[in-house]
């Protein structure tokens, strides 16, 4: 049996090991309640602080605008309620592509709030239309939009200077899911038109069950999760410490190894690519995912037109021998309907689809055996 191959980072990483490390020196060391004022709580509380500055230090916030949450999907579903709720926001416009985590919350948010909801339109390869939202942000009333930075199917990157500064100029308010890019681009909101993001730790390399929410001061929120006085007294509850340390871990390595890492991962983006197109000719890209400028560099989504409403079958097939990928995003995989961002840009696709996400241990070796089996597959 040859090495088992994982090629789905996009779905989650493997903890790096000096994040591990971190975690059980946390377990084992200070078990203080953060909040306690004692010796034993502050200690706690220092690992806890020690995180945000860091976080906040990289993103140009300031630490009390990280607000410490259970992952991306908690984040998201805070950005989406806070504003409908405390201030007076009449629409969300998001877009068919975005995470279920938004989409789905907006579609309750709007329907428990009575307010509407918009999607912008996209163009045949899933990139934003900027006029369409301007144009529905001028006919409207204030409005909360949603827009990923990155699509974690296929990889689409947005251009968030240019969405924040057109949203604003419509006295809109900006979320953007940041889940996908927080760990792998460095952000600066210090500079940035974006009022809210949503970052979840392991996506790079870091514990599952926890992230954050970057809420800007300017925006005046009450808690959603009542309760005790932790962060601000927007979200109660006694801090998950060791989760934390993790994050804190592998946010500090991400950004540490970045460039070389980032450097790496483009490179077998490329090459993969290349090879795909090489021996499998009849290989089609969904979105942008081949063009590495408009893209995550993790990311590459394929089309196997060859192979039609049989995608389930390739995904085993690859699974038997050991490689790991996903069909569209992992929470969608147990779905009937398949991926809703494939739905919403091919409504005809028919084609196996297969997303390909690489890591900083994946190697060429490891590509070009997926392209072997591929070919056995699909020659
Ligand atoms: N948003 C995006 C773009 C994601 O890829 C994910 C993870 O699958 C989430 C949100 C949800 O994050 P979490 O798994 O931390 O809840």
């Amino acid at each position: 049996m040859s090495e088992s191959i994982y090629l789905d980072h996009a779905a989650t990483t493997p903890l790096r090991p000096e994040v591990r490390a971190a975690m059980v020196a946390a377990l084992e060391g200070p078990f203080g309640n953060p909040s306690s004022t004692h010796a034993y709580g502050r200690k706690a509380k220092v690992e806890v602080e020690k995180t945000r500055k860091a976080i906040a230090s990289e993103l140009g916030v300031s630490p009390g605008e990280v607000i410490f949450t259970s992952g991306g999907t908690e984040a998201d579903n805070a950005a989406l309620l806070l504003p409908v709720r405390d201030l007076k926001i009449g629409r969300i416009i998001t877009a068919a592509t975005e995470h279920h985590a938004v989409l789905h919350a907006a579609e309750q948010i709007a329907r428990c709030y009575s307010v509407k909801l918009e999607l912008v339109r996209l163009d045949a390869q899933g990139r934003v239309d900027l006029n369409d939202l301007e144009a529905k942000l001028k006919a409207g009333p204030r409005t909360l939009v949603s827009l990923m930075h990155a699509n974690n199917e296929i990889g689409n990157l947005l251009d968030l200077q240019a969405a924040g500064e057109l949203i604003h100029r419509y006295d809109g308010i900006f979320h953007s899911d940041t889940v996908q890019t927080l760990g792998h681009y460095r952000l600066n909101l210090a500079e940035l038109p974006v009022d809210m993001l949503s970052c979840s730790a392991h996506k790079f390399y870091g514990p599952k069950g926890i992230g954050f929410l970057v809420l800007r001061n300017h925006l005046k929120l009450e808690s959603y999760l009542t309760g005790g006085a932790q962060e601000r007294g927007m979200r109660g509850g006694t801090e998950n410490t060791p989760g934390l340390v993790g994050l804190g871990k592998a946010w500090e390595l991400a950004y540490a190894h970045l460039d070389a890492e980032r450097a790496h991962i483009q490179d077998l983006k490329l090459y993969f690519r290349d090879a795909l197109q090489e021996n499998i000719p009849q290989v089609e890209f969904n979105g942008l995912s081949a063009d590495l400028d408009q893209s995550l560099y993790t990311v590459l989504s394929t089309r196997f037109p060859q192979l039609e409403n049989d995608g389930g079958m390739l995904l085993f097939n690859l699974d038997l021998a050991g490689i790991a990928v996903s069909g569209g995003s992992a929470c969608s995989s147990g779905s009937l309907q398949g991926s809703h961002v494939i739905r919403s840009l091919y409504p005809e696709n028919k084609a196996a689809t297969v997303r390909f996400s690489l890591g900083v241990s994946n190697t060429h070796e490891q590509l070009d055996r997926t392209v072997e089996v591929l070919k056995q597959h699909l020659n």
